[in-house]
């Protein structure tokens, strides 16, 4: 029979080791920690060789009395919590107590502290899990903690390591973690001497951003702000023109500690869908702060994931500040002409002050009536439509064959001028155009250029529009609109139209009858394969019934296995829009340019195409100005 065996607190230790100490950086983490906790102002971390020969962590905080050395490096022993109640308002970055004892499980490790009160210092050494005598030594006010060899007693683990520089940079980033929730704490990383970071004390979070993560990030950011409440949200999100392809440049701290949490990613995915392209990631730096007692931190052996009491209501606050702050923010992307002259100073001034160009807030409307689910419950994008509902205007449809005709006569259409609403002169005898029943007086505002651009002014300079997405991305928002108040215009058919489809697709198409019907598709099954359309979207009039049929469920399939049900109707939507939308090579009439410049200030999001795509590009004149070499 096997014996049940007591472990060794040696074992345990190691145990626990494995939990909370997997490479250097977690050292690293873990000291840095203790240092924020003893109040420090100043912490300097150095490594050599990735933080496995040495890992050096000063700090000028409170520093340990002689008598507390062996109790600090114990198991269980931790000065940040007395009794269970502690445990539910945790206000400190440690409280587990098993840090300091893993670490010197796994390494030889030298603490040396000193309090303010005392006239020096003391230290202690910890090899292997065993500590020796405290000793006096010579040391200022704070605490520096030494670790050698780390992991070598236990192989394993030293096996799993990368290479210096994949060490390296998971100490930087843990490093980062910490750093940027704490302005006013001063630090510093070195690497085999050499200095990877210095953040003094006092920068702006701008600030500490462009000296970890770059200028261009630091630039591209706006403040998101949801006021103070019981639970704030507050920090930077990037303009969608700096994106990334993965999602390590998304922060979420939690009362200054910084957390990983699923469903505040997908706050922020929401809060950026159909401003980026598929496949990037926004780029946020977002802090979280609440009462201690809404959330238990304890729950991850490194506290990196927490428990919200009332989740939802998390994910509502940060999805509505950031929506707030999109709707009123202009987002066109600014040209920025690289360069050849030196790229530093002036370059960076002149991009300082494009990006103040693009936050400035051009308040679309009130912003009063979008609840935005600030209220909790279902947290939905959906809600924001208000702003659109109350405009009187109907979104005239721009169906292509009233452009189909408008370009005849093809010679017509060669020798006209750009600026086709300017009556032609009465020298050349053309007769009124056909497509104007009365002389137009007014030119249009933007001219079109290759059949698919739209050239126009702008306040700081020129604009080019990308008609398709445009429309585009007005048709979306109409159509949205239309959907949630029920509004939407389906054309019912005098004669059902009999669709003939593949096996898998007939079965999809009835599954998903009630969501086809939404969009004003509606179909019955007809026995077989085939289905009967009895109706269909206003919109897409210009379409076969079978046709848009087809193309919807092609989206179905797209979208995998049971796609949600949010996403599902989001995607035939932009396929709608896609399809009712004037393509680029259609020729547009001074009214309908007019049109769609007009909508363009309507709607949401008119910056970007549901697909995430920017619809216009603006030029500042002060860089024509200096492309031109005027100034
Ligand atoms: P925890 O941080 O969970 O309490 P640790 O093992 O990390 O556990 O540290 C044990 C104790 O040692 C802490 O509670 C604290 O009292 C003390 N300590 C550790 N590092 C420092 C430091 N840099 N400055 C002051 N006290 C420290
Ligand atoms: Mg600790």
């Amino acid at each position: 029979m096997p014996q049940i065996q007591r472990l060794s607190q040696s074992l345990i230790n190691k145990i626990a080791a494995g939990e909370v100490i997997e490479r250097p950086a977690s050292v690293v983490k873990e000291l840095v920690e203790n240092a924020v906790d003893a109040g420090a102002t100043r912490i300097d971390v150095s490594a050599t060789a990735g933080g496995l020969e040495m890992i050096r962590v000063a700090d000028n905080g409170c520093g340990i009395a002689p008598d507390q050395l062996p109790l600090a490096v114990a198991a269980h022993a931790t000065s940040k919590l007395a009794d269970a109640d502690d445990l539910f308002r945790v206000a400190t970055m440690g409280f587990r107590g098993e840090a300091l004892a893993s670490i010197g499980e796994i390494s030889r490790m030298t603490l040396r502290s000193r309090t303010a009160e005392s006239p020096g210092g003391s230290q202690i050494e910890v090899h292997g899990g065993q500590p020796g005598e405290v000793a006096p030594c010579g040391c200022p006010v704070g605490t520096t903690i030494e670790v050698y060899n780390l992991f070598y007693n236990t192989p394993v683990r030293r096996k799993f390591l990368r290479t210096t520089q994949t060490e390296l940079s998971h100490i930087t980033e843990a490093l980062t973690r910490i750093a940027l929730p704490l302005p006013d704490v001063h630090f510093t990383l070195r690497h085999n001497e050499r200095v990877v970071f210095d953040l003094p004390a006092g920068q702006s979070a701008r600030d500490r951003i462009a000296k970890l993560f770059g200028d261009e990030v630091a630039e591209a950011l706006v403040w998101v702000d949801s006021g103070q409440d019981a639970i704030r949200v507050s920090g930077y999100a990037a303009l969608p023109h700096q994106s990334r392809a993965n999602n390590r440049l998304q922060y979420f701290f939690l009362n200054r500690r910084y957390i990983r949490d699923r469903a505040l990613q997908h706050a922020l995915t929401e809060a950026y869908r159909g401003l980026l392209l598929v496949g990037r990631f926004p780029i946020a730096f977002l802090s979280i702060e609440m009462p201690t007692d809404l959330v238990d931190v304890n729950v991850h052996p490194t506290k990196l994931e927490v428990r919200f009491q009332d989740s939802g209501q998390v994910y509502s606050r940060l999805l509505a500040s950031l929506r707030t702050k999109f709707l009123s923010t202009d987002m066109t992307p600014r040209v920025a002409t690289p360069s050849d002259a030196d790229p530093a100073q002036a370059i960076d001034e002149q991009r300082a002050e494009e990006v103040r160009h693009n936050v400035v807030d051009w308040a679309k409307g009130q912003m009063g009536g979008w609840s935005g689910g600030t209220t909790g419950g279902e947290a939905s994008i959906w809600d924001r439509s208000d702003r659109t509902a109350d405009r009187p205007l109907e979104l005239a449809r721009l169906d292509r064959p009233r452009m189909a005709e408008i370009t005849a006569p093809a010679s017509c259409d060669e020798d006209r001028e750009p600026d086709d609403a300017t009556p032609l002169p009465a020298a050349t005898g053309s007769p009124a155009l056909p497509w104007s029943p009365a002389p137009i007086e007014r030119r249009p505002i933007a001219m079109q250029i290759h059949n698919r651009y739209l050239v126009a002014e702008s306040d700081d300079g020129m604009m080019v529009i990308d008609q398709h997405a445009l429309h585009e991305r007005i048709l979306f928002e109409q159509l949205r609109h239309r959907i949630e108040s029920g509004a939407l215009e389906s054309q019912t058919l005098l004669v059902p139209e009999p669709v003939h489809l593949a096996p898998v697709q007939a079965a999809m198409a009835v599954e998903n009858r009630e969501l086809l019907a939404q969009l004003g598709l509606a179909i019955e099954p007809f026995g077989g394969d085939t289905v009967l359309v009895s109706s269909f979207p206003a919109m897409l009039a210009k379409l076969k019934p079978g046709e848009i049929l087809q193309e919807m469920l092609e989206q179905i399939q797209a979208g995998g296995k049971a796609p949600d049900r949010r996403t599902l109707l989001g995607d035939l939507m932009h396929t709608i829009a896609c399809k009712a939308a004037v393509k680029a090579g259609d020729r547009l009439t001074p009214a309908e340019i007019d049109a769609l410049l007009a909508q363009r200030h309507l709607v949401n999001d008119s910056h970007h195409c549901p697909h995430g795509r920017p619809t216009a590009l603006v030029f500042t004149r002060d860089e024509l100005d200096k492309q031109f070499k005027r100034i």
